[in-house]
């Protein structure tokens, strides 16, 4: 299962671009993008068991816990798409995450994964996330006047009319889950840092410039 398999893992705030980025690579590098939040937010929309479970914790900002989330990615690695490799766009957040992470491929043998920290200032985040919006059908993601679509409320990547702000991208809602980033998440990079195997991108620079970087850093 290992041979050629390259397993990618994003880290950085929320807001800092990981999902845009993610969706590029997954088609250059034909693996898939993993992101646990749109795995959640799709169980939300279906009104399933696990959706009714996380949907208020979703909408604090607050991280569902650990074992839970452990179960859905889980649950993800088990189908066939993965064979090849994956992005993990919002999995891990916590060191305890990390570590079943770990767990996990070293039971299937897999190489270790290269993580990406997109660096930036926080401030701006707020910013970026108060303007996001994204289509509710394909899961693009744009911004209201940083990326606007180009015809207004229109998907450019579907067509599907009609784009939402994300419940928990209201200015409360923000900077809880960029504490949380700080208290909770941050730790991971020294958890990676002492693995060898984190590298720091500049976060704020173009979309396109990131993605070059990002395409650099997995030829090692
Ligand atoms: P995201 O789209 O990655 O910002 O995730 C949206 C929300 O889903 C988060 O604010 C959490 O409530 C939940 N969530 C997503 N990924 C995780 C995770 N790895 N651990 C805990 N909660 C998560």
């Amino acid at each position: 299962m290992s041979e050629g398999f390259q397993g990618l893992i994003l880290l950085g705030a929320p807001g800092s671009g990981k999902g845009t980025q993610a969706k590029r690579l997954q088609k250059e590098l034909n693996i898939p993008h993993i992101s646990t939040g749109d795995i959640l937010r799709a169980e939300v929309a279906k009104g399933s068991p696990l959706g009714l479970k996380v949907k208020e914790i979703m909408q604090s900002g607050a991280l569902v816990n650990d074992q839970l989330i452990g179960e859905v990615v889980d649950q993800r690695f088990n189908e066939p798409d993965v064979r090849k490799g994956f992005i993990l766009d919002g999995y891990p957040r916590t060191v305890a995450q990390a570590v079943m992470l770990e767990e996990l491929f070293a039971k299937k043998n897999l190489p270790k994964p290269v993580v990406i920290y997109f660096e930036m200032d926080h401030r701006v985040l707020v910013d970026r996330l108060t303007g996001r919006l994204s289509c509710p059908q394909c899961g693009a993601v744009f911004h209201r006047s940083l990326n606007p679509p180009k015809k207004e409320n229109i998907c450019d990547h579907c067509g599907h009319m009609g784009l939402i702000q994300r419940k928990d991208d209201s200015e409360e809602t923000i900077s809880k889950r960029l504490d949380i980033f700080e208290n909770e998440t941050s730790i991971l990079l020294d958890f990676y840092s002492q693995k060898g195997n984190l590298k720091r991108l500049n976060g704020l620079q173009s979309v396109d410039k990131l993605y070059e970087e990002i395409l650099k850093a997995l030829e090692g």
